[in-house]
């Protein structure tokens, strides 16, 4: 097949084989491959609204969203029209623009904790460069993560991953060298007393501690009462950087993320997804003090060819806005209840041990007899199996979940009751296969 217009004549198992010659695992990012799930990935030739159509002509209730991106839905007109507007001026300059302070004020706005804020193209280069920032300021070299949760792909972080690395059952990555590892440190999630007995011990050495506010790679999971305030006070007594990585959460569990939903004033902040409207974009910020000490102004080393480009950050500003609409949060978390209440009733109707958690805008579905799972041993101690079959049987009905049970579902405005019903009816015939052989 030399040309994708051709796409539409032929099947997703077709381009797969095809995409696997020259692409490793035939994705350019492992989850994508649907690794496990027994069938080839869907293709997907567009998306709209709250769908994702694939090459085949196939309609699918969307609930993955890019991966978190797509909060209003899938080529919303004012993101697209922010983009059009600027794409005959050029693509790239690598100079100043004033897009970028329009983007850095905005950001300052909408997260109080972000006094400077600088741009990157990335998740994974956002809390890179937050480490190393964190490291330079402090003089030390120890950081603090906690299991299962996922910070993108650079070295330091991928230790005890979540995401893909844990789907794919390598949470660890070979390639990382040891010497660098040994200065991760990997706690429980939510464990409030592996916290502190980590400081008493070594608090002095720590640069600082990195955490997904609500973890959205290990299914999700949100923080136990007293666990972020733990993190802001050992990072404040022992003088260690608090990092949230808000690449998922930021703007969707709440306007000013999940530090604003929570009350919880980080000392930085990791961006992505929707900071680009569904352009490769990322982004960290923080207190004043801190962001000086990059480069140009500081010592710490930090750079990008592409970053702040133009029209990523048009598609971001113009998503951004909307998302000032008053009431947008509160509508998606309503929408969410109603998905996660109804998927509860069908799977209990069906004698199904289901359970569901959420945070505004994000939300996970786990198949436990537990009534919470707070960690990683418990998020991995869920049936997989039932997952897997779960995801079959809504993939067949045209519901697209993340295609892994340790990933978040993502809602978005555009979802409307009817594609909420669409999905509970799909989840009721998909909850009554599971008891099949
Ligand atoms: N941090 C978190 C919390 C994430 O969820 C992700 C990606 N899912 C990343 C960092 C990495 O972002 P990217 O894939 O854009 O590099």
């Amino acid at each position: 097949l030399r040309d994708c217009k051709e796409a539409h004549m032929t099947t997703s198992a077709t381009l797969f084989e095809q995409a696997c010659r020259h692409i490793p695992g035939g994705v350019n990012s492992p989850v994508r491959a649907f690794k496990g799930l027994h069938r080839p990935p869907i293709f997907i030739e567009r998306a709209q609204g709250a769908y994702l159509y694939d090459v085949e002509g196939n309609r699918y209730v969307d609930y993955v969203g890019s991966w978190g991106p797509m909060i209003t839905g899938h080529a919303d007109p004012e993101v697209l029209g922010a983009v059009r507007e600027r794409l005959d001026n050029g693509l790239s300059f690598g100079t100043p623009t004033a897009i970028e302070t329009t983007m850095a004020d905005l950001i300052c706005g909408m997260i109080p904790s972000i006094d400077m804020v600088r741009m990157v193209n990335s998740g994974t280069e956002a809390t890179m460069s937050a480490i190393r920032l964190a490291r330079g300021f402090t003089g030390r070299d120890k950081i603090v993560k906690f299991e299962g949760n996922y910070h993108g792909h650079s070295d330091s972080l991928l230790v005890k991953a979540g995401s893909g690395a844990l789907t794919h059952g390598e949470p660890s990555s070979p390639g990382v060298p040891a010497s660098l590892a040994e200065h991760t440190i990997t706690l429980s999630y939510n464990d409030v007393d592996a916290v502190e007995a980590c400081f008493e011990e070594i608090g002095s050495e720590i640069a600082c501690i990195i955490v997904e506010p609500v973890a959205g790679n290990m299914n999700c999971i949100p923080p136990l009462p007293g666990f972020l305030e733990t993190l802001r006070r050992v990072c404040t007594e022992y003088g260690s950087v608090l990092i949230f990585d808000e690449v998922m959460t930021g703007f969707r569990v709440a306007m000013g993320g999940a530090q604003a939903h929570f009350g919880i004033e980080p000392d930085l902040t990791c961006l992505g997804k929707i900071v680009g409207g569904g352009m490769p974009v990322g982004a960290f910020g923080g207190k004043r003090d801190i962001m000086e000490r990059i480069s140009p102004l500081g010592p710490v080393y930090q750079a990008g060819t592409l970053s702040g480009n133009p029209l990523a950050m048009a598609a971001g500003i113009a998503l951004l806005t909307k998302l000032r609409e008053p009431g947008f949060h509160d509508a998606l978390a309503q929408r969410v209840d109603t998905l996660c209440h109804g998927l509860r009733e069908r799977a209990d109707a069906a004698g199904i041990d289901m359970i569901t958690q959420g945070v505004g805008g994000m939300f996970g579905l786990f198949f436990t007899g537990q009534t919470r799972v707070d960690n990683f041993a418990q998020a991995t101690a869920c049936d997989a199996d039932a997952f897997r079959r779960f995801f079959a049987a809504m993939l067949d009905e045209g519901v697209y979940l993340a295609p892994s049970a340790y990933e978040a579902g993502f809602m978005s405005s555009a979802h409307t009751p009817e594609d909420i019903q669409l999905t509970l009816d799909a989840a009721e015939r998909a909850f009554a296969q599971l008891h099949q052989p």
